[in-house]
């Protein structure tokens, strides 16, 4: 018997270029040579309206077996929204608004080479924080990017996070370019195994799999066959080698079973 194989990719820097739509090339290879051989996934950091944004609006449901926004807080499969948690329901209210107060605070005392709008965005199962606001532009994007790797914003902000809640069980995440994701501790992108039933291998697919990155714990994870790529023209490739080589051991399998059989 085959192994029934799931392959279950991250979208920014994995399937698409950081924000933008997946390019019509890849979307093909999926959707008509890979999704011939394998169930096909999704799962991002972003929100359900972003997602849909960057994998073909309303077909992404029909195109992808398992869709998780969020890391897998919002959840469907087969097009249905699977039952889910919210930050406010784990941390508290009270201990939610401290945070929000600080993280508002410590951006307002940054002096950066510029700042845009939309500096704290609230989702169901996080917060993602962005010094210099998720209102710039593709280049604006770019440009804090490289301001960050030599200034290290995103690390000291979170220093200055942990440092001041100490005892809020939650994770710290750089993902992306411009903002870090704030959450309960577990509710990495491992949150969406739990959905996922009736495999014998998921293959995850991701491009920030280091520590820190945001595909680290479930690249990493044992439920997972974990897949480095550097952009989604590695991606495809990886997946050819991936379809090769099962393909083979099918048709040793098919050779060896018969001999058995005799
Ligand atoms: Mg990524």
């Amino acid at each position: 018997m085959s192994k029934k194989v799931i392959c279950l990719f991250d979208v920014d820097g994995t399937l698409t270029d950081p924000r933008q739509p997946i390019k019509p090339n890849v979307e093909k290879f999926l959707v008509e040579k890979v999704r011939k051989e394998f169930d096909i996934a999704v799962v991002g950091g972003s929100d359900l309206v972003k997602l849909k944004e960057q994998l073909g609006g309303g077909s992404i449901f029909q195109k992808y077996k398992y869709v998780f926004a969020e890391n897998g807080l919002i959840a469907f499969k087969d097009g249905k929204q699977l039952p889910t948690e919210t930050i406010q329901s784990v941390i508290g209210e009270d201990a939610l608004q401290d945070l929000i107060n600080f993280c508002l605070k410590y951006i307002s005392e940054l002096h950066l080479p510029f700042k845009r709008g939309t500096f704290i965005e609230f989702r169901s199962g996080m917060l993602n924080v962005s010094p210099v606001g998720r209102n710039c532009s593709t280049e604006e994007r770019i440009q804090f990017y490289e301001y960050d790797i030599e200034n290290q914003i995103r690390q000291k902000f979170i220093h200055a996070l942990k440092k001041e809640f100490p005892n809020l069980a939650l994770t710290y995440s750089i993902g992306g370019q411009i903002s870090f994701d704030v959450f309960p501790i577990g509710w990495d992108k491992t949150y969406c195994l739990r959905h996922i039933q009736g495999y014998d291998e998921i293959h995850f697919f991701g491009d920030k799999t280091a520590e820190g990155g945001n595909d680290h714990e479930i690249y990493e994870s044992d439920l997972t066959v974990g897949h480095r790529v550097t952009c989604s023209e590695d991606t495809v490739n990886q997946l050819n080698v991936l379809m090769a080589l099962i393909k083979e051991n099918k048709e040793k399998e098919q050779f060896t079973v018969p001999m058995q059989c005799a």
